[in-house]
């Protein structure tokens, strides 16, 4: 191979090691019509691949204890996958009415599946979509004789120095290349989004996709040295750049595990200020992952994935999620976030709602006033968990203290319904609400005295202030969170909180960005709400940050009269040591 070949990484951690080519060989997929008196044995041929499937996955259900919950679940998904009527029964139909094989059958319903799905360009379909086609994978395996054990016999026992190089990867692959301990992995096809990468991030395996051609490049037993931080895949032909990353892999891997000791420290800076670090989570997982962490709670609860299904979820179907998440915490705070629908996130049943603009359009708080029933059956379950454990309710994208009147109202009535059903709901549970609109962060003293905490969402604060979807990689060079003006509105949004005694997060993603941690320090930000993985990185940069410092410098750049012309030389003069 050439010096070097270049990706997407997915985990920043490095591997060293021999590459190892897996090129699942190509699927024979005939297509061809049945004679009448066919038809009940090539569905009696499917049956049997599907069992042979869910057989397959079984069994690597079983063997994966030690191999974290995202994983098991991604393979019980395959599992639901291969039971799900819309694709086994739809099939068998096929096979019936249009007597054709069952290979052709499985194809053509999947082609179908797949064209729903791509109708609606969201992420989290897009791994539904990835989801069904591995599992079809499977079975089609099975059809040709070619099953999936094979992957198992296709690579050696022992990778520790392996990095294997693939097409794609499913989640039943990952889940053999991890038991036998897999060095690094390549594939050519994949988003930093797909479940591969995400599962890779979980096991904490470095990882590059999107490196396109890289079989038709790299040879079997090729050593090659992989940067998953740059998504680079080097040639390890040299000692001295071999040297180089072998002390650089030994600096990370003592990094990872010398950053977890922070999370048993006190939450305190150098100089002695108090700091309370909060978890965004959304599966069950990752409730417990926060928990683990020691979070002070839960800062974001999105909600948006419990309406991804093909159906609104019912009011018992949302208190059942309500009340694990908070059981999980134990006794910690929950914030819940109502609904924040629209814009990047809509789901398929609620699409009716698309406008024009959807960023701009009938998404949040607004969407849920203007389907109140439906709002009412979320609030009214939010409300019923609070029974097992602390929980407030955080309403997004207000643009009005209207808004906010409007929810509250709704709030206390489906509470005296809930207590006139004997059910006793605390009557002061807090309701607070996302400070992400220009409207509401420069109205915040007025939406203060109506709210019980507030919440900076940044993301989407960027966006508006900026003009800049968040979405559209063509002006993403401009996306910048530390620009004075969001840094102004942000400092503007903290003094309201402390005007008026109320909490402040933040918990967009500059919360998580152990950089940016002093920027918001300095801003006068001591609440941060974050996913679990960024949280000990950014403790340890709270913990040795000096406030005061911090604080100076932020206020300096805000009157104009510091050294930092830019948010981001701001950034690089609060990351540098003391003098
Ligand atoms: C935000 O906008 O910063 C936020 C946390 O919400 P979301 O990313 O879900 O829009
Ligand atoms: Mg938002």
């Amino acid at each position: 191979m050439s010096l070097v070949l270049t990706g997407i990484g997915v985990t920043s951690g490095i591997a060293i090691g021999q590459v190892h080519r897996l090129t699942p060989g190509e699927l024979s997929l005939p297509e061809y019509h049945l004679d009448a008196d066919a038809v009940d044995a090539e569905l009696e041929r499917i049956r049997r691949a599907l069992d042979r499937s869910q057989r397959f996955l079984g069994k690597l259900l079983e063997r994966m204890v030690d191999s974290g919950d995202t994983a098991r679940e991604l393979l019980e998904s395959h599992r639901l996958i291969l039971r799900d009527p819309l694709l086994v029964d739809a099939t068998c139909d096929r096979i019936r009415s249009e007597k054709i094989n069952a290979e052709w059958a499985l194809v053509k319903q999947t082609e179908q599946l797949v064209a729903e799905f791509k109708r609606i360009d969201n992420d989290y379909i897009a791994l539904r979509r990835e989801d069904l086609e591995q599992a079809v994978n499977l079975v089609q395996r099975e059809l040709a004789d070619q099953p999936s054990t094979l992957i198992g016999a296709q690579v050696p026992h022992q990778l520790g120095r392996t990095i294997v190089v693939a097409p794609e990867l499913g989640p039943a692959d990952m889940a053999v290349l991890n038991q036998r301990r897999v060095a690094g992995l390549v594939t050519e096809h994949g988003g930093p989004l797909s479940h591969s990468a995400i599962l890779a991030r979980s096991l904490e395996i470095p990882m590059i996709v999107g490196l396109h051609h890289a079989l038709d490049v790299l040879e079997e037993g090729e050593a090659v040295i992989l940067d998953g931080h740059y998504g680079a895949l080097l040639a390890a032909h040299d000692e001295s750049l071999l040297r180089h990353y072998e002390d650089k892999r030994e600096v990370s891997l003592r990094r990872r595990a010398d950053l977890r000791r922070y999370l048993g420290r006190p939450s305190r800076t150098l100089d002695g200020t108090n700091f309370r670090l909060f978890g965004n989570a959304e599966l069950p997982e990752e409730f417990q992952r926060c928990r683990d962490a020691g979070v002070a709670g839960i800062g974001l609860m999105r909600t948006e994935y419990l309406f991804m299904g093909d159906q609104v979820p019912d009011e018992e179907t949302q208190y059942r999620a309500y009340r694990a998440a908070v059981e999980v915490m134990d006794g910690r705070p929950l914030t819940v976030r109502t609904l924040d629908a629209g814009g990047d996130k809509l789901p398929p049943a609620l699409a009716v709602t698309q406008g024009p603009n959807p960023a701009l359009g009938l998404r949040g708080l607004r969407l849920s006033l203007a389907v109140s029933d439906l709002f009412r059956q979320q609030l009214r379950a939010i409300l019923r968990a609070s029974v097992f454990g602390p929980i407030q309710i955080l309403l997004p994208m207000i643009t009005s203290i209207e808004e906010v009147r409007q929810a509250r109202h709704l709030i206390e009535s489906c509470r005296q319904s809930l207590i006139g059903e004997d059910l006793a709901i605390d009557p002061n549970l807090p309701v607070g609400g996302m400070i992400e609109t220009p409207a509401a962060a420069l109205t915040v003293e007025q939406l203060a005295r109506e709210l019980d905490f507030l919440s900076i969402g940044t993301n989407d604060l960027s966006q508006y202030v900026l003009a800049i979807d968040r979405q559209d990689e063509l002006v993403s060079y401009l996306y910048d969170p530390t620009h004075r003006s969001i840094l102004g509105l942000i400092a503007g949004i903290v003094a309201s909180g402390r005007d008026q005694k109320l909490p402040v997060t933040v918990c967009g993603e500059l919360a998580g960005d152990e950089r940016a941690a002093r920027l918001l320090l300095g801003l006068g930000v001591t609440d941060f709400s974050m996913p679990p993985a960024s949280l000990p990185a950014v403790k340890k940069s709270l913990i040795e940050a000096d406030a005061g410092r911090c604080r100076k410098l932020v206020e300096a750049f805000l009157r104009e009269d510091g050294d930092e012309q830019s948010g981001q030389s701001l950034l690089e003069a609060l990351n540098r040591p003391a003098e």
